[in-house]
């Protein structure tokens, strides 16, 4: 796990942990200060987050700097996530935009918790894309859990309701539920999603429910953005983050917890049914900064 979240954000810390090696062995002018806040604004942290670190360069002994930094970072990632399950069954919708990964990432979800000796049902209800629920199909199988769609229904909340009837039946622990892409843009869409969940806690009032988003972690500042949307419309309690493999903007993980306060549950480091990994914040942070071995 350590080396996951370590040789994954690579690319981000080569940014981030570069900028703060260049400034940290000094007493910073104005114009030194100018410099880092551009360089550390670049990496996509947010600019509260850039301010406080610049606050730390002022502020804190030589010595302590680094660490300073590191701990005031874990401290933004650690937010309690009050994600205890009261039930045995829990309904997890994954919803996003096109091509952030949803698909994917239910699968990896869905082969970790099978891991765990958990009993898994998926639901295929992405109606709008046939190759979806194929995909899922093929990815069931290999994961050994059960799937419920029905290629013939335009209808996501009908192949929902008889997906949760199932899972309710075969007493699965952890129910999936795959959505169809959708851009904040779309009235309609996200209307749906709101129906979606309306089932969930209307009609299976028994089952524990959240919604994940995934993000494309390469898309930085506009994922932000996407995220707030879909928040209108959902009981978001958190996030995917994919696609942190190959990208240099791992800093976004910062104003997504400052501006949206939601908190990040897995991330997405690779295409590989096992290139997940649940979220860890002081992992995170030594891969942002370096700090494997305690120092920047
Ligand atoms: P969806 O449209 O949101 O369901 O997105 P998909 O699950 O189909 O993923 C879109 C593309 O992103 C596919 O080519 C996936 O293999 C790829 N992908 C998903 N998650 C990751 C990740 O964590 N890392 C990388 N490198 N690729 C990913």
């Amino acid at each position: 796990m350590l080396d996951n979240f370590y040789n994954v954000l690579l690319k981000s810390r080569e940014q981030i942990s570069r900028s703060l090696k260049l400034f940290s062995n000094q007493k910073l002018s104005t114009k030194q200060l100018e410099d880092l806040e551009e360089k550390l604004i670049e990496t996509d942290m947010g600019y509260d987050t850039v301010q406080d670190i610049l606050s730390l360069f002022q502020n804190s002994f030589e010595d302590k700097l680094s660490g300073d930094i590191r701990s005031y970072l874990v401290k933004s990632l650690s937010v309690d996530f009050n994600f205890k399950n009261k039930n045995n069954q829990t309904v997890i919708l994954i919803v996003g935009v096109n091509g952030s990964g949803k698909t994917t990432s239910l699968a990896k979800i869905a082969n970790y918790y099978k891991k765990k000796g958990k009993a898994i049902t998926i639901i295929a209800a992405d109606t709008y894309r046939a190759a979806a629920v194929e995909q899922l199909q093929i990815w069931s199988e290999k994961i050994g859990c059960k799937i419920v769609h029905n290629k013939n229904s335009k209808e996501p909340s009908s192949v929902l309701f008889n997906g949760l009837d199932s899972a309710k039946t075969n007493k699965s622990d952890i129910i999936l539920v795959d959505t169809a892409g959708r851009l904040h843009t779309h009235g309609n869409l996200m209307l749906e999603l709101e129906k979606m969940q309306n089932i969930i806690c209307k009609r299976f009032p028994e089952f524990d429910h959240y919604s994940l988003i995934t993000i494309d972690a390469s898309l930085g500042q506009n994922s932000l953005i996407q995220a707030k949307e879909f928040k209108k419309y959902c009981n978001l309690k958190g996030v995917i983050l994919t696609k942190l493999d190959g990208t240099a903007k791992g800093g976004i993980i910062f104003p997504l917890y400052k501006k949206l306060n939601i908190p990040v549950r897995f991330i997405g480091i690779g295409e590989k049914l096992s290139d997940i990994a649940t979220f860890d914040p002081e992992l995170y942070v030594d891969g942002l900064l370096g700090t494997k071995t305690g120092k920047i």
